[in-house]
């Protein structure tokens, strides 16, 4: 995989077009059924690369086209998983949820995404990213009834990812990220087994790996909760140190917008950083300048050659006209430090 100097990039999740999915809803249901919804996922993704592509990214990602939502659309391809036996618990401690119960041992026959990444292997020769939940995420949108023990369950979820992560990197991505939004909430799990859970998934990839660690996508339950955090959000201060000890090379984080303190980013150092210089909770679009304002802040605490300028999260709730946007906005924000840098 070659890239260029600040490579762009998303998140990963995008817009699905309205004749898919309802717009701008998270877990909307899909508009299509059987072969044809098999078809319509495929069309989106291609789109969604098309899309990328014409916006300039360099990194291309799936948009998460082929999926409803990003924890769930994943454990409903698992053995051991009751989806009737519906639970209702509390998310990221954040907001309630009804989600299905773990009333077995958890397995995964085959892959759930190798086709779907193969498909976008077909469609774009540029350096692909493929994104999959971390292990704590998806224990937190579930309800155990058979193992009793969080960390348990992680470890048979690190195997299962593990499993689908090389065949990911079998069928040509070369970056898998693991989405781990719950490491910005359960700091003692995090040190205590976290990230040997997500190392465990990564064991034997020579893809480059990645976490994404965000304050969450821009919903009522998660801006509310932001409110609540004070002038200076410093969690990212106990799990960055944890992820610099570790294998992961890349380490994806909130940014523009947030009152995440830029110092932060100093505690990864030697780790590629994807930099998150777009804000999905809003509607408006950032200025080129404010994206390499963003991006210059960064470069005060982590090396050039090691800077991903990105997203804070995925877009899958916003319009397709201002995900596009947003793109292009950050394609030429980066453009403008490129420029500086070389
Ligand atoms: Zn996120």
């Amino acid at each position: 995989m070659t890239l260029p100097l600040l490579p762009t990039s998303t998140v990963g999740s995008l817009p699905k077009p309205s004749w898919l999915s309802e717009p701008e809803k998270l877990w909307s249901p899909w508009r299509l059924e059987g072969d044809e919804l098999r078809e319509g996922t495929l069309d989106a993704l291609t789109l969604a690369a098309e899309e990328q592509r014409r916006a300039g990214l360099d990194i291309i990602s799936d948009g998460e086209q082929t999926r409803q939502h990003f924890v769930t659309t994943f454990i409903e391809y698992l053995n051991g998983v009751d989806f009737e036996r519906r639970e209702t618990v509390r998310i990221r401690n954040r907001y309630d949820a009804s989600v299905p119960t773990v009333a077995g041992a958890v397995s995964l026959d085959g892959s759930v995404f190798a086709d779907d990444a193969a498909h976008l292997r077909a469609v774009t020769d540029r350096p692909i990213k493929w994104a999959l939940p971390g292990p704590m995420t998806m224990i937190d949108t579930l309800y155990d009834a058979h193992y009793g023990s969080r960390e348990k369950l992680a470890w048979e979820f690190a195997g299962i990812l593990n499993q689908e992560a090389l065949a990911l990197e079998a069928a040509g991505v070369d970056i898998i990220q693991f989405d781990e939004p719950a490491f910005n909430v359960f700091f003692d799990d995090v040190r205590d087994w976290g990230v040997a859970a997500l190392e465990r998934a990564t064991e034997g990839l020579k893809a480059q790996t990645a976490v994404h660690i965000c304050y969450g996508y821009g919903i009522k339950a998660n801006n509310d909760w932001k409110l609540t955090l004070g002038s200076e959000w410093r969690q990212y201060e106990q799990t960055f140190p944890l992820l610099q000890a570790s294998s992961l090379d890349i380490v994806s984080l909130e940014r523009h917008n947030s009152n995440v303190p830029v110092e932060l980013l100093g505690l990864l150092r030697g780790k590629r950083l994807m930099v998150g210089a777009i804000d999905v909770a809003t509607d408006r679009i950032e200025t080129p300048e404010e994206v390499a304002s963003t991006l210059r802040g960064a470069l005060a605490h982590v090396d050039a050659d090691k800077l991903i300028p990105s997203t804070n999260c995925g877009m899958a709730p916003l319009s397709r006209g201002v995900a596009a946007a947003k793109m292009r906005a950050l394609v030429a924000g980066a453009e403008i430090v490129r420029g500086e840098v070389a």
